[in-house]
């Protein structure tokens, strides 16, 4: 397995191979980041087939799609079956990026066609020894997807666990904590030796592991409870230590945002007022 950090918001690729196939998730982000991923990629590919994994559809996840053309593409139903309005969105996203930094890339910009995909916990693609086993995760956005990779006990986990960022939560905050608590079933389930973030470092302990999900259970909840105390005092000390504050404060003010409105909608629903 190997891994490559994009100099972009510590995002993170790899390539795994094992004796049945390869496997290169999320290639990101500039074009010579993709190209080295590629041609690493070809360098050892040696005959075995070739997949492309996504962990969910959030631009700088598949914005190297293309570089991979003859890849199987691996992703959640979510992701396949996205609105074709929510996929020229997510192109959009890239090429206004582009635009903005004037970025030529070698190959064509578009949203992942899936050939293979995993609908609900445990669904599974096996080739020869090798198996990938899915669980759906959406919370983050709403087609996220945990993989775990056997017999090398990887688990890919995209945009959770993540020991540079909070919770970036853009969909739902009930189901990013219900997706978080599932690392305990796959603990369970398989012999897990590494995770494997979207954004950051890696990790192959387990406490490690257990802290970044209590971490985040934690932010969330807490965002919930000093929004209803009202608290905005405690809600940005939420975020005090965090590595990039200039950029990091408007994320942490959208989940603001978002959790209030489902706690709006709650108490709404709870006793058929609105706050
Ligand atoms: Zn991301």
């Amino acid at each position: 397995m190997t891994l490559f950090q994009s100099n972009l918001y510590m995002t993170v690729s790899a390539v795994i191979q094992t004796e049945d196939l390869v496997v290169v998730v999320d290639p990101a982000w500039l074009p010579h980041e993709v190209e080295e991923i590629r041609n690493y990629t070809y360098t050892i590919l040696n005959g075995r087939p070739l997949y492309i994994l996504f962990t969910h559809s959030d631009y700088d996840h598949i914005i190297g799609y293309k570089a991979f053309p003859e890849a199987i593409a691996n992703a959640s139903e979510a992701l396949k079956t996205k609105s074709e309005e929510g996929k020229v969105a997510v192109v959009e996203q890239i090429k206004a990026f582009d635009d903005e930094y004037y970025i030529i890339r070698g190959y064509e910009i578009a949203f992942p066609v899936v050939d293979v995909c995993a609908a609900k916990d445990g669904d599974a693609f096996v080739l020869g020894s090798t198996r990938l086993v899915f669980y759906p995760a959406p919370g983050h956005n709403d087609d996220g997807m945990f993989t775990v990779i056997e017999p090398l006990g990887l688990l890919i986990a995209g945009d959770y666990f993540s020991n540079v960022e909070f919770p970036y939560i853009y969909f739902d905050s009930a189901l990013y904590e219900r997706s978080i608590l599932k690392l305990d079933d796959i603990i369970a389930r398989h012999d897990i030796r590494l995770l494997i973030t979207g954004h950051g470092d890696s990790t192959d302990q387990r406490a490690e592991m257990k802290r970044r999900q209590s971490d985040s259970l934690e932010y969330i909840r807490a965002m919930r409870s000093y929004i209803l105390a009202g608290d905005q005092i405690r809600i940005d000390g939420l975020i005090a230590n965090c590595r990039f504050p200039r950029n990091m404060r408007k994320f942490h003010k959208n989940n603001q945002l978002l959790i209030q409105k489902e706690l709006e909608s709650r108490l709404g629903k709870d006793d058929g007022t609105m706050l």
